[in-house]
């Protein structure tokens, strides 16, 4: 007979329920309760209880699992795992827990087959949910799965980024689904259950890898646009790009290293002891210990007696509204110190506080007669620990997000301790949560060690982008060093040394503060113009990718932008952006960079970016199908609706159009008579010049006859080195074919660089080749005279560029064309560097 086990938070409901089953299905039906934790009263699931279960109900014809919310599927997942023997005869169930089980019971006690006990118990609802639509017509159903009837919009989605829905695109997954008028339901596979699109831990917990199959299920008004833009979403790889391989394992091989616990106390590390790790950022640090004890731990809140529910309901929901309004700021803060990308980051917190799974084990305990303090500590810890238990290293590090924004609400509560003193030095912590490293003041803090966590951390993310040297999996032993004990650390070679020699101190101070120098001198002479030290003008601009961007790029002492990726304006939603709205963001770029010049790049879509509000097909070869300007040339109308908005903006301010991925002469000039056409539409006779970029081999070799009809070039190196390498963008194991100053991109710039003379046309660089300043040198010395780059990395190009005469550069740039290899080209201009590194 198939065994039954019932997965409850609560131990009396999982109980209360296997009575109800046997009562239908008769009292020889194997049917166990696997309810609530170790701890009497405590609301969870425990997997180790779930195992026992499953031991207890096995026999040869198998055993069906059926679960309430939340952890009870990690729990049973994590159960099976555990089990010795009989994992395959163990069945997991979407059905409805009570329905399901009574269902189930009454089938295994008939000698149904595992398949047949399933399918009864999945179908439990039928009748319910069909009897309840009838009666209450026009009420959308809970959940799509069992209930009568089609849903209104499906779709099944290849996930084609390389690390799956770990927690930053399920946190894009869940504030998609959040904003449409309909439920959306999304599973890994068909026979797998089925979970709601709005709920982060739920879709993260799904673990969906590369090369899965998205199952997607949507009812109500906005069911087919909430479809379509996932669709849209996972043809970006889910912001993230897509993948041709799924991520190498090496990362995470080393992150489940050194994730794991140390096996016994560490002894204290004395003098001159040296911890191992993983340099995570690069660079020498010294200064004294300082133990940042409340990353990634959460502390247990101060007792106290609680208010009746409602208060203690409202008391959390307004700390969880400070908390968010604190995680906002820091991620703003962020953006416009370091990297928009890195500040996304936060995003994946924000979308922690509104998880289902942590508020209703909250919501749950504060209605048992909890405080808000330990129905929230409580429940942070149980989330927590649902992300430990997951096999994925990434997804597991996503614990530390979990405590971290837990945290956050903890200390918004009235009446919680305050904060300490911030912390410098080197900071110390068993694993630092992102919230942390927003908050560290680069100015005080020299370096971070940590005992656990990995170099793909989104710590040690946010850490490199603010410049701080971090080493990370130190181990246990981290954790004894004592508060204040001079330490010395090393980002690249990934160790911390503990009251170094005095010597070896000073030589790491020296190095240190010559490469802090040279960063503070570089950031101080930002604002000068760019150029070589004998004179040569060079123009240095940044790249931007969203209006807000422009102020930090301004501040890093950009002369302009060079390339404007307007397809921010596009991304993420299901209507095109009309001329109006076109123009007003222009403008507001152009205002925020006051007269300096902007060159708006035509909408880039297809391939990895694309765009909700067109139908693309699917491609065999998405880079080689039909993206960039023949996308544009193929719905004539997005580029002349751009066309016109910068025409008009071009009437105020020193702006310019280019266009991408352009590989032949009739493609820009079929662009140019858009822009006559627009000219005519609109009545504007501004000067506009039009350019084009040169990111298809085809172009660069053909540069002579393309600048007959482009007033300028600019070479994009990302898609360059693509095409010319056949080595796909973002596919990291083809790092080495994809590293920057590859002698044969460099012979297409100075191809480029030739053909554009002909005509007198200037040439710049966008790609992110630029921003390095030893492949600056010798851009330059191939004859590029403007650069443009990410804003954070304006000063220290500048810098090189001013620490070589144009003679240099061009006898390195010759050098490099020889080189046979990247790393030779690229190591003959570094040696011009003041800072080798
Ligand atoms: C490039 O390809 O180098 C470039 C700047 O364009 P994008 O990275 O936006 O494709
Ligand atoms: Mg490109």
């Amino acid at each position: 007979m198939v065994g039954i086990v019932l997965v409850s938070h609560s131990s009396a409901l999982a109980e209360g329920a296997v009575a109800l089953a046997r009562e239908m299905g008769g009292a020889e039906v194997r049917i166990e309760a696997a309810g609530g934790t170790d701890v009497p009263g405590q609301l969870g699931t425990d997997a180790e209880r779930v195992r026992a279960a499953v031991e207890r109900a096995m026999s040869s014809d198998g055993v069906l699992v059926l679960m309430d919310l939340g952890s009870a599927l990690m729990s049973a997942e994590f159960a099976v795992e555990l089990l010795e023997a009989g994992g395959d005869r163990v069945r997991l169930s979407a059905a409805p827990l009570v329905e399901g089980a009574v269902a189930a019971a009454a089938a295994a006690a008939g000698g149904a087959s595992l398949d047949e006990v399933a399918a009864q118990a999945r179908d439990a609802l039928r009748m319910k949910a069909s009897q309840l639509e009838e009666a209450e017509p026009g009420r959308a159903p809970l959940a799509l799965a069992g209930a009568a009837g089609p849903p209104d919009a499906e779709a099944v989605i290849p996930v084609r980024n390389a690390i799956g829905l770990h927690a930053r695109p399920a946190a894009r997954v869940t504030a998609l689904a959040r904003r449409y008028d309909a439920r959306v339901l999304v599973a890994r596979a068909p026979d797998e259950p089925r979970v709601a699109a709005t709920n982060f831990t739920d879709v993260v917990a799904l673990g969906v890898r590369w090369g899965d199959a998205l199952r997607v299920a949507a009812r109500g008004a906005d069911a087919a646009a909430a479809v379509q833009a996932l669709q849209a979403l996972a043809r970006d790889g889910f912001g993230e790009g897509v993948a041709s391989a799924p991520a190498a394992a090496s990362s995470s091989a080393s992150a489940t290293v050194v994730a794991a616990p140390a096996p016994a106390p560490a002894a204290v590390p004395g003098p001159g002891a040296i911890l191992t790790g993983i340099g995570a950022s690069p660079g020498l640090a010294t200064g004294g210990a300082h133990h940042l004890r409340r990353a990634g731990i959460l502390e247990p809140p101060p007792r106290r007696s609680p208010d009746p529910p409602e208060r203690e309901r409202e008391r959390l929901q307004q700390a969880i509204g400070v908390a968010q309004a604190a995680i906002e700021h820091d991620r703003d803060e962020l953006a416009a110190r370091a990297d928009r990308a890195d500040a996304d980051i936060l995003d994946v917190q924000l979308a922690l506080l509104g998880d289902e799974a942590l508020l209703t084990r909250a919501d749950q305990a504060i209605a048992g007669g909890a405080a808000a303090e330990t129905a929230w500590y409580e429940s942070t810890r149980e989330v927590a620990e649902v992300y430990r238990a997951l096999e994925e290293p990434l997804l597991r590090e996503r614990a530390a997000d979990v405590l971290d924004a837990g945290r956050r609400v903890l200390l918004a509560l009235p009446g919680a301790p305050a904060e300490g003193e911030p912390p410098s030095g080197i900071v110390l912590a068993s694993e630092l949560a992102p919230g942390d490293a927003a908050r560290l003041d680069p100015s005080r803090v020299t370096g971070i060690a940590t005992a656990h966590g990995a170099a793909t951390a989104h710590a040690a993310i946010l850490a490199r982008a603010l410049g701080i040297p971090v080493v990370v999996g130190l181990g246990e032993a981290l954790l004894s060093v004592p508060d204040a004990a001079g330490l010395l650390l090393d980002g690249d070679a990934g160790t911390v040394m503990v009251e170094p020699p005095p010597a070896a101190a000073r030589e790491a101070q020296k190095i240190a503060a010559r490469r802090a120098g040279w960063r503070a001198q570089a950031r101080r002479r930002a604002h000068e113009p760019g150029g070589t030290r004998d004179g040569t003008r060079i123009e240095v601009l940044a790249n931007l990718g969203a209006v807000a961007e422009a102020a930090a790029a301004v501040a890093a002492g950009a002369e302009g932008v060079g390339l404007l990726r307007t397809e921010f304006l596009y991304l993420e939603r299901a209507e095109l952006p009309d001329e109006a709205e076109q123009v007003a963001t222009l403008r507001s770029v152009s205002a925020a960079m006051a007269g300096r010049p902007v060159i708006v790049r035509a909408l880039d879509a297809g391939a990895d970016k694309p765009l909700p509000a067109v139908p693309m097909p699917a491609e065999a070869n998405p880079f080689l199908g039909v993206r960039g300007i023949r996308l544009a040339l193929a719905h004539p109308e997005l580029l002349a609706t751009q066309l016109r908005a910068v025409l008009r903006v071009a009437t105020e301010f020193p702006v310019k159009v280019m266009l991408p991925m352009v590989a032949t002469g009739a493609e820009l000039r079929e662009a140019r008579s858009m822009l006559d056409q627009a000219r005519a539409d609109t009545g504007i006779d501004a000067p506009l010049e039009l350019g084009i970029m040169v990111e298809v081999p085809a172009a660069a070799v053909t540069a002579d006859r393309l600048a007959a009809a482009a007033d300028f070039f600019s070479i994009g190196t990302n898609d360059l080195t693509q095409y010319t390498m056949a080595a796909e963008r973002g596919d990291e194991r083809l790092a080495a074919h994809l590293a920057g100053c590859q002698p044969a991109v460099l012979r297409l710039v100075a191809q480029t660089v030739a053909g554009a003379a002909t005509r007198g046309r200037p040439v710049g660089v966008c790609g992110e080749l630029a921003g390095d300043p030893a492949a600056a040198i010798l851009l330059v010395g191939l004859g590029v005279t403007e650069l443009s780059m990410a804003p954070a990395l304006i000063p220290e190009v500048k810098a090189a560029l001013r620490s070589v005469d144009l003679a240099d550069a061009r006898a390195a740039a010759a050098a490099a064309l020889e080189a046979g290899s990247a790393a030779e080209a690229r190591a003959v201009a570094a040696r011009l560097l003041p800072d080798p590194s």
